[in-house]
């Protein structure tokens, strides 16, 4: 890896900037706890959450607020109006091989690059085909969204979501699902253009980038995910918003708290960092005094907190599951990796809070060299030490 560089030489690059001329988020984190009020109360107007929620209660599964449950509903629709064209064409079998293979990268180095070159082959031929009629989302649509999603190697959690949702909706009877994902993708209509107004302008240059780089990732592994939409940022800044209300009080009152990094957030190369491996990340040995992880790393001992710098989103979480109520994570991350990153990290038993990357920047994925990024350090220290949430908690 190259020596990072800073912003200013990059800032065409981009896809999203939370910060204006001043290089503060705080407008931004204002806005979207404003519009995550308004999504919720749109949402709740319908009674299909409440009604979900009593179906997971009922069968006993882990029960979560609701305002998760508007959340997925939403994402049902958002991820429909974007992936229809893609997802209602091409093979299920070849959809199920390919998020099967998905499960071997975890074999090692080796397996992990074979497995990502046959996801680069697959999302730019068979996860690429489209039609311009897809119809409207029906349960036989939803199957097969939630199929490509699979397929695609960046939704696993969001479909493992999703098919919950499916199993509830396979239950009612035909004009009552049928209604219930009609007015989903409705919501997500208004979502897609309520967001733009309150969000659009942190996401301005998202269209450019995906243009820009159209044929730079033509073959790579990350193709889908590096052209994902604006709405598809919009959503991600919500759920993010909702998830750190939703599971502000057990961080507070977990014993334990970790921060997770992103490796693109040191101002050296992987070669003359001196961080040292413990369990799934690295500890910062503090080698420069104007390297934003060693900075993180001082701010949150203050807090009695321990930090953890990340490879990769992926490789953030073990297998083995976290004692429920006992350690709280800070994951900072880049705005499209929050909700799966939310889900994961409840998963195993986190309970989670997330910190954005002003704007994303690794050399992983978004450009040649790596941009240093950077966070909103006030906001995570509050977190560390009141555990306090973004906005009023529910
Ligand atoms: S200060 Fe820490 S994270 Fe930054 S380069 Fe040095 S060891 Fe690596």
């Amino acid at each position: 890896m190259q020596e990072v560089i800073p912003l200013r030489e990059s800032s065409d690059e981009l896809t999203y900037s939370l910060t204006g001329e001043d290089g503060s988020a705080g407008p931004y984190y204002r806005d979207v706890a404003l519009l995550t009020d308004e999504v919720l109360v749109k949402l709740h107007e319908d009674q299909s959450i409440a009604k979900f929620g009593r179906y997971i209660a009922l069968r006993k599964l882990e029960t979560w607020n609701p305002d998760i449950y508007a959340l997925e509903w939403l994402m049902i629709g958002v991820l429909w109006n974007v992936y229809k064209a893609r997802a209602t064409v091409g093979s299920v079998a070849a959809g199920r091989l390919l998020s099967s293979l998905y499960s071997l990268k975890s074999r090692g180095r080796e397996a992990r690059k074979a497995v990502d070159r046959v996801k680069g082959i697959a999302g730019t031929t068979v996860l690429a085909r489209h039609q311009k009629a897809a119809g409207c989302l029906q349960l036989h649509s939803l199957t097969r969204l939630i199929g490509w999603l699979r397929a695609s190697g960046e939704f696993e959690q969001e479909s493992r979501r999703l098919k919950i949702w499916l199993d509830f909706l396979r239950g009612l009877p035909g004009k009552e699902s049928a209604g219930i994902l009609h007015r989903a993708v409705q919501k997500a209509s208004w979502f897609e253009r309520r967001s733009l107004e309150c969000l659009g302008s942190y996401t301005s240059k998202v269209e450019a980038y995906i243009e820009n780089n159209r044929q730079r990732l033509k073959w790579q592994e990350n193709r889908i995910f590096c052209s994902r939409e604006r709405v598809e940022y919009h959503l991600n800044m919500v759920g993010a918003e909702i998830m750190n209300r939703v599971f502000h009080a057990g961080f507070q009152a977990a014993p334990e708290k970790i921060v997770f990094l992103p490796i693109c957030m040191r101002n050296k190369s992987a070669e003359a960092c001196r961080a040292v491996q413990e369990g799934p990340g690295y500890v910062c040995r503090r080698c420069s005094k104007t390297c934003r992880v060693h900075a993180v790393t001082a701010m949150a001992e203050t807090c009695g907190s321990k930090v953890l710098m990340i490879p990769h989103a992926s490789t953030a979480f073990g297998k083995e599951r976290i004692p429920e109520g006992k350690v709280g994570i800070v994951g900072i991350a880049c705005v499209l990796n929050l909700i799966s990153g939310g889900y994961k990290a409840r998963d195993i038993g986190y309970l989670p809070q997330c910190v954005l990357l002003h704007y994303s920047g690794c050399a992983m994925h978004w450009h040649p060299k790596g941009i240093g990024t950077c966070i909103d350090m006030d906001r995570l220290h509050a977190m560390l030490e009141q555990g306090e949430p973004s906005s009023n908690p529910e």
